[in-house]
């Protein structure tokens, strides 16, 4: 899921609207998380939490009347310090990624 634009959901909040029958599910290292996308065109959609597995990523490119480009500034965390392989369960910031519409 690099470079995904992803909010926080729960699964009790969370709807798959449409394209059930595409979803596609990958599971690596502790297999804690759930990784899905689009069986069809490789796009991901949500995954489960390795961090917290009663929450959901999703990515804002997959809701409805929502876009990447909404977000002027979207933080940016560290995948390879991931909060769980350290003992203060710390997240860290990797930056700040900006957009600036043109005029
Ligand atoms: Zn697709």
């Amino acid at each position: 899921m690099r470079g995904a634009v992803a909010v926080t959901s729960t699964p009790g909040e969370f709807e798959l609207l449409e394209g059930a029958d595409l979803l596609a599910t990958y599971r690596f290292n502790t297999m804690t998380a759930e990784h899905h996308f689009c069986g069809n065109c490789g796009i991901y959609t949500h995954h489960k939490r390795r961090s917290n597995p009663n929450q959901l990523g999703v990515n804002v490119a997959c809701l409805e009347g929502v876009s990447p480009f909404d977000f002027r500034e979207i933080k940016v965390y560290d995948g390879s310090r991931h909060p769980a392989d350290n003992a203060d369960h710390k997240t860290y910031l990797a930056g700040t990624l900006t957009f600036t519409p043109a005029v």
